[in-house]
């Protein structure tokens, strides 16, 4: 069988998850293969509206397994939190579909408080953190000094590596920032309180995987972010602090020899951005609010307003070549119903010269839009769920940010729900 990556190919946001909770039917094994919980995935379905944080958005699938790769931020508090939640709403987790790498890191208590305190230092220059500890996270683990899930099961190892590591950052909070020491007690706590909790779901999910394949089962990555947070090739230093993009879904998902078959780009028919860094197609006043209002633009974690704009070929494109896309998702095509025309960003304009190419990130805020317009619809598109129905106007924009892109628009999303797509 095959397996597939489904990324986002802009700033996030873009619905990945609610086309991971559509696909997932086709696959055995779902993997988040980064990042931590401060993004949110919403999927809708038969069990109500939930906004992931760190279980993968294949929870829903009966006979699916979830794994939590050792790429992942492992935040025990979150993930327990999280646990509860969904399983209040009917959706059983265990440790049969749930299992967490034992060589995933895990998010301690001292990363969320540094992470607001850097931010707090930066004042009107900070990044936009989500402040779940994720920068801070990240840099200690390729320090070195983080502990591994795997370690839960050796108690006294873990006192006296967590006792080191004290130490050690105990000089960052107090010396660097000011702030209060923490203490042994408090780790304690800790992990009495979390992380033992997620202990009975921590296993050797390199073996599981490695049998999994050998039989032949089907895998499908999520991605958490966009390719424009992508540490490596996103806006830096505006990205976030681990790679996003579907090449590193087989390292950070404990199959490092794993195959992508497939690479799903998932695109909105509009951009969205949460947080700070250059944003070229940014549009302010009246016109984002009542574009942010129609598409529901609030932070699923942080419930923060998102910046807004119209669709960004060149990101777009920029992203689309990054993740060696296959075939694009596009969502939220009922959210521009409202609009008389349809804009795009079509090209930059940098020093005076118009460019297709995405810019260097120093070089990015003085790139201005270049703006174009396409026939609007002006008719509700939720109930169509074939490509003929849609009206000549939407399918035109859909071909025409195809021809733009390079990348075949396979399904094209109509509604938040499991089943309002069209699949080309
Ligand atoms: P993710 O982080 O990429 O999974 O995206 P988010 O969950 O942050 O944001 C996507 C939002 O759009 C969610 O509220 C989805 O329920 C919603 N959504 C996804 N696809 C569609 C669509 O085609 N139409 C509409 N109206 N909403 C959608």
């Amino acid at each position: 069988m095959s397996n597939c990556a489904i990324v986002g190919i802009n700033w996030g946001d873009e619905g990945k998850g609610r086309m991971v909770d559509l696909l997932t039917a086709d696959y055995d094994i779902v993997i988040r293969y980064q990042g931590g919980g401060n993004a949110g995935h919403t999927v809708v379905n038969e069990y109500g509206k939930f906004a992931l944080h760190l279980l993968p958005s294949g929870i829903f699938h009966r006979g699916v397994v979830n794994i939590l790769g050792n790429g992942v931020a492992m935040d025990p508090e979150n993930l327990w939190n999280e646990i509860q939640t969904v399983a209040a709403q009917g959706v059983s987790v265990t440790p049969d579909n749930l299992k967490i790498s034992s060589r995933a890191s895990l998010l301690l208590p001292w990363h969320r408080e540094l992470d607001g305190l850097e931010e707090a230092r930066l004042k009107d220059k900070k990044y936009g953190s989500t402040r779940q500890g994720i920068a801070p996270f990240y840099s200690d683990k390729y320090q070195k000094k983080t502990v591994l899930a795997g370690e839960l099961f050796y108690p006294e190892e873990l006192k006296a590596h967590l006792a080191d590591l004290l130490e050690w950052k105990n000089l960052t909070l107090t010396r660097v920032y000011g702030a209060e020491p923490c203490t042994m007690e408090q780790m304690t706590r800790w992990i009495q309180e979390y992380a033992e909790k997620i202990r009975p779901y921590v296993c050797d999910t390199g073996a599981y995987l490695r049998q999994a394949q050998a039989e032949g089962k089907s895998i499908l990555f999520e991605a958490q972010l966009g390719t424009l947070r992508d540490l490596d090739y996103g806006i830096y230093p505006y990205t976030t602090s681990s790679n996003a993009i579907a090449a590193y879904a087989p390292v950070g998902s404990g199959l490092p020899s794993a195959k992508i078959d497939e690479v799903i780009g998932v695109v909105k028919a509009y951009s969205s951005c949460v947080g700070e860094g250059p944003f070229t197609c940014e549009w302010f006043g009246e016109e984002a609010e009542k574009l942010r209002e129609a598409g529901g633009e609030y932070g699923a974690k942080t419930g923060r307003p998102r910046r807004v704009g119209p669709l960004d070929i060149v990101a777009t494109r920029y992203g689309v070549q990054i993740q060696g896309a296959t075939a694009i998702a596009l969502t939220k095509m009922d959210v521009l119903s409202y609009m008389d025309r349809i804009p795009v960003c079509a090209r930059y304009r940098l020093n005076g010269v118009e460019t297709e190419e995405f810019p260097f990130p120093t070089v990015l805020p003085q790139a201005e839009p270049v703006t174009e317009y396409l026939p609007g619809w002006k008719q509700d598109i939720s109930g169509v769920r074939r490509w003929e129905d849609l009206p000549e106007a939407a399918r035109n924009y859909v071909l025409y940010i195809e021809k733009q892109i390079g990348c075949h628009i396979r399904y094209v999303s109509v509604g938040p729900e499991r089943d309002a797509y069209v699949e080309r």
